[in-house]
């Protein structure tokens, strides 16, 4: 996960985490479809498919994560806006 937000920076990166029993067992990495160092939106179609391997895999949405490659360490005001399901938010930002 972190190689993977690394790699993506400055640019924002986002994903899924999904498994059983709040044990996380599949990790899918979702295309920032804004392209943006300082907000994130998932690829519709990415989320979707992942929603469904999940649903079809018998697992449940555990949590959602993104980057803030430039900072800062907390949620921005958007972050909370836009968080629309009831899981973990996890932010990867450089210490
Ligand atoms: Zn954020």
């Amino acid at each position: 996960m972190l190689n993977y937000v690394e790699s993506h920076a400055p640019l924002e990166s986002c994903g899924l985490l999904a498994g059983r029993d709040s044990k996380v067992e599949k990790i899918f990495f979702v295309q920032n479809q804004a392209h943006s160092a300082v907000r994130y939106v998932m690829d519709p179609i990415e989320q979707l498919n992942a929603f469904e391997w999940i649903d079809s895999n018998e697992m449940e949405l555990l949590g959602i994560f993104h980057s803030h490659p430039t900072g800062p360490e907390t949620v921005s005001p958007t972050d909370i806006s836009e968080a629309a399901y009831a899981v973990i938010y996890i932010i990867l930002a450089r210490g």
